[in-house]
């Protein structure tokens, strides 16, 4: 800026400078490396922060060069820190660069909406404040020494991309007769409470299910499950990728249960079914501080997921294994700690399991070490024993002294749950009569459904499910913030929402700290915000108490519920979880969703969408043994089957996928409306 009002008009340096040419470093960073001071700041990045080495010093003395060792794109999660570590702007943000000059930007406190971090960050705008014409130019780190210290994803960065996107509905619309128009908010929500109510009226409110995102705001999911309980309805649930729900009456708030800064001092870490450094970058840069100082990580898992931190014990293992191998783990404990007692039933569950060498070193490991933490992660929360897995691990960590946490889905699963985002509890207290769950509520189609910011063919794990119950259904509002040809074909009546930059509300992050954020831009177009249309919504469905002047109210009322709420029946001798033996000789998908496509607006951020064209993942993954189990050839095209659902995709052997596991990732355009993510699948030879 100084530069720019005092400085000379020309630069009195005359001779030729040294110039070097520019890297390719992928679609998220660019480079100008003529810029460079060569400080190594952005190689210690990748040595000492992200755990990746890919930038390295070349050649010596003139002819010393930043570059990667092999021409390689660089592929770190985290890398986008590398352009603010850069003191001389030789590494840009690519979607940024020359976009904008920095005195014309005006930034903007928020929250990340990717994962259950809730890393800080600013967003960056240009244009007059409360105008259309403000527009969102970039996001960067915001310092939180307790969340994500000067960190963040690159997912958190680079997603702001999809605000503009191509398939960013910007006004209400309404389908008459097949046909989609584009009406007044007026119309659309008159159209939208007619449907509802012609149903309400013919059947019951118990026809009518909302599906809401885990990213949803704490307010919006309070006032959703208001209007539905009001309506008559307890179908509400914000967990598409559970699976297993006999235990929810004993679940709390899914949190980590400890400070997230705390992952750094602990000396023994179990994760389990945990890809931890791409579905929570920033937490597993922690564990990575942890490593560093000599904790021991353990792992069960269905793939030998590439950490950024050292891995001491690993069990890689198929779903059908999964379970066993903590029943053996309790098992050995047991052995250990004689004077300790469990339940008849459960000793008798166990009893059959047997005692793997890893298993039992990861029974003296979390025994023995001073501080130690079980986390279950997005594969343990989704597998079809999901129930028995959280009973087991929570019977290791109280006899281990452990501490036991959940990284769950989404930005905001905690905030869901204790605004009463699910079928069985309000935000005060458990419900008399549950209502259905995500699963059962596309199980047995209902007559109509609303759906707040999720497209349930790519988000939930029972996509096939979801798009029969939603084709079926007689009414889809989808309050969304995008539309394609799917949600155009399933949908009848579809909101404008705005995104994270343009709403104003809070998230419940992993270790429960509620952090609130303004909105940084109006709405794009004439969307609105998740609360303002639920808030009309309820107004012309004349429900009562929607009047609220400002969204800090609606914090304030939840808040007062979760004042007296009751607290939830936790016990350890639950014996309604345990599951009926999962078939061992049968092939289980591992279908966790990739980093670039864990939600609407990442799949829409196109650096993003570049950057997951580099990591290959639409293909189908099996290990060697597998593979020649099949009689399957790699590269060759391979026909995958769940139910009445077939998919052909590339077959690449990888020998990171556990035993009987086939790996198709959830959430891609390719895998939308196909079978389970964590169910039975086949594999057959030579389709094409
Ligand atoms: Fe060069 Fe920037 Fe890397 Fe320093 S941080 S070595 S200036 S590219």
């Amino acid at each position: 800026d100084l530069s720019l009002g005092y400085g000379k008009g020309i630069s009195r340096f005359t001779e030729g400078k040294r110039a070097i040419h520019d890297e390719n470093l992928g679609p998220l960073i660019s480079t100008e490396m003529t810029r460079c001071i060569q400080c190594s700041r952005c190689v210690r990045f990748g040595d000492e922060i992200a755990g990746v080495r890919e930038l390295g010093l070349m050649e010596r003395g003139e002819e010393l060069e930043i570059a990667t060792y092999i021409d390689a794109t660089v592929q770190s999660e985290l890398s986008g820190n590398m352009i603010d570590v850069c003191p001389v702007g030789a590494l840009t943000s690519k979607p940024y660069r020359f976009t904008a000059r920095a005195w014309e930007l005006k930034q903007h406190a928020s929250i990340a909406p990717h994962d259950c971090l809730g890393s800080n960050i600013y967003i960056h705008t240009r244009g007059e404040i409360q105008t259309p014409a403000r527009q969102v130019m970039r996001v960067v780190p915001r310092e939180n020494e307790s969340i994500n210290e000067t960190w963040i994803s690159n997912r958190d960065r680079f997603s702001y991309e999809a605000i503009d996107s191509e398939e960013r509905v910007l006004k209400p619309r309404v389908k008459y007769r097949g046909e989609w128009q584009e009406v007044s908010w007026g119309v659309a929500l008159a159209e939208a409470v007619h449907r509802l109510d012609t149903i309400i009226k013919q059947s019951t409110a118990a026809q009518i299910g909302a599906l809401i995102s885990p990213s949803s705001t704490t307010e919006e999911c309070y006032l959703l499950q208001k209007i539905m309980r009001q309506i008559g309805s307890h179908h509400i649930d914000h967990r598409l990728r559970h699976a297993d729900f006999p235990d929810q009456a004993y679940q709390d708030c899914p949190t980590l249960g400890f400070p997230i800064a705390d992952l750094e001092t602990l000396t023994g870490l179990l994760l389990v079914g945990a890809n931890v450094r791409l579905e929570q970058p920033i937490a597993s840069q922690r564990i990575r501080k942890a490593v560093k100082k000599g904790a021991k990580v353990m792992c069960i898992n269905p793939i030998d997921y590439e950490f950024n931190f050292e891995v001491d014990q690993k069990s890689i293992l198929g779903a059908a294994e999964f379970v066993g191998e903590l029943g053996a783990i309790l098992k050995i404990l047991l052995i250990q700690l004689p004077k300790e007692n469990i339940s008849n039933e459960l000793a008798q569950w166990i009893a059959p399991f047997e005692l793997s060498p890893t298993a039992t070193k990861i029974a003296n490991q979390l025994l023995h070490a001073e501080k130690t933490a079980i986390i279950l992660g997005a594969y343990a929360i989704g597998h079809p024993d999901a129930a028995m897995i959280r009973l087991l691990a929570e019977k290791i960590a109280a006899l281990t002294k452990s501490h036991i946490g959940v990284l769950s889905h989404g930005a905001n699963s905690a905030g869901a749950w204790l605004a009463g985002a699910i079928p069985h509890r309000t935000p005060k207290t458990a419900v008399d009569n549950p209502g259905l769950n995500a699963h059962e509520m596309l199980v047995k189609p209902l007559r109509a459904y609303l759906l707040f910011g999720v497209e349930p063919e790519r988000d939930s794990a029972y996509p096939s499910l979801a798009l029969n119950a939603l084709k079926q259904a007689e009414c889809v509002i989808a309050l969304s913030t995008f539309s394609n040809d799917m949600i155009a074909d399933y949908a009848d009546i579809i909101l404008p929402m705005a995104t994270f930059a343009e709403n104003s509300g809070t998230y419940v992050n992993a270790e429960g700290a509620w952090q609130t954020m303004a909105a940084a831009t109006l709405p794009y177009g004439e969307s609105q915000t998740g609360v303002a249309i639920l808030c009309e919504l309820a107004k012309t469905l004349h429900l009562p108490g929607f009047e609220y002047t400002q969204t800090s109210d609606i914090l304030d009322e939840l808040k007062t519920q979760l004042a007296n709420k009751t607290a939830t029946t936790n016990t350890l001798n639950r014996t309604d979880v345990y599951p009926q033996k999962t078939k061992s000789a049968v092939l289980y998908r591992a279908g966790d969703w990739p980093i670039y496509h864990v939600d609407s607006l990442v799949r829409r951020a196109k650096a993003l969408l570049q950057a997951s064209v580099l990591e290959n993942v639409s293909t189908i993954r099996i290990n060697a043994v597998l593979a020649k189990k099949l009689h399957l050839q790699a590269d060759s095209l391979v026909e995958a089957t769940q139910a009445d659902c077939k998919i052909t995709l590339p077959l690449m052997i990888d020998e990171r996928v556990g035993h009987n596991q086939v790996w198709i990732p959830s959430g891609l355009e390719i895998t939308a409306g196909f079978g389970e993510a964590y169910g039975e699948i086949e594999l057959i030879a030579g389709a094409c």
